[in-house]
């Protein structure tokens, strides 16, 4: 995928952007958007639903620009539904994970291990969570920025 197109959309994104205001483009998730539309066109080229993805996209970005001064709850609403079938399709073909993703996974283990701990060691589950959740959040923290440093995030 040629880099002018993304570069195109993400321009687009802006301007919907400046044009909806920080509550919409929150709703909307534009900034996530364009890091899908960027990982949609790096795998293009070997991944054809990544391409029809992509061009599909492309156009409902310009159909939200063409009304995106009278956007409806509608829109919004079958713009977070594609938004959700890309990503299940990045995360599932792609393995991509959504930032944070380890972190609330370690989080939790980590709680789970503080409760262990607590109860066998300590006798005092209060003793032992936030012992646990700091190893949780240490270990996950790490995972995420790997995952991240990899390209692997969403
Ligand atoms: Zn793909």
């Amino acid at each position: 995928m040629e880099g002018q197109r993304v570069d195109k959309l993400n321009s687009t994104l802006e301007e919907i952007k400046s044009t909806v205001g920080e509550q919409d483009s929150k709703k909307m998730e534009l900034d996530k958007c364009k890091r899908i539309i960027q990982k949609l066109s790096s795998f293009s080229t070997d991944c054809e639903e990544c391409y029809r993805h992509f061009i599909d996209l492309e156009a409902h970005i310009e159909h939200l620009m063409d009304k995106k001064d009278s956007l409806v709850e509608d829109d919004f609403k079958h713009h977070k539904q594609k938004i959700g079938d890309i990503r299940s399709h990045l995360q599932k073909q792609h393995k991509l994970v959504p930032s944070g993703y380890y972190m609330s996974i370690y989080m939790s283990l980590g709680i789970s291990l503080g409760v262990v701990l607590g109860l066998l060691i300590f006798d005092n589950i209060g003793l032992g969570l936030p012992f646990g959740i700091s190893i949780g959040l240490a270990i996950g923290v790490g995972v995420d920025e790997d995952a991240k440093k990899k390209g692997l995030t969403l």
